[in-house]
């Protein structure tokens, strides 16, 4: 089983799926720029994907822009 990884500000509780590609990379760079001088970490998707988590996809936005 493959174990999905994300990106996550773990301050503001939100998150961007780590997928391969170049577009991906884009936005997770976006995504960190945004958060810059917040704790950042690399959390496996069962642990965000709840509501109850409190955390939010981002994933859609910063693909997006990027
Ligand atoms: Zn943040």
């Amino acid at each position: 089983m493959v174990k999905i990884k994300v990106r996550a500000c773990l301050r503001c509780k939100a998150y961007v799926v780590v997928k391969e590609g170049y577009k991906n990379q884009q936005a997770i760079k976006i995504f960190e720029k945004d958060h810059t001088g917040h704790n950042m970490g690399t959390l496996d998707y069962n642990e965000v994907k709840d509501k109850a988590s409190g955390y939010e996809s981002k994933t859609n936005f910063y693909m997006d822009k990027a």
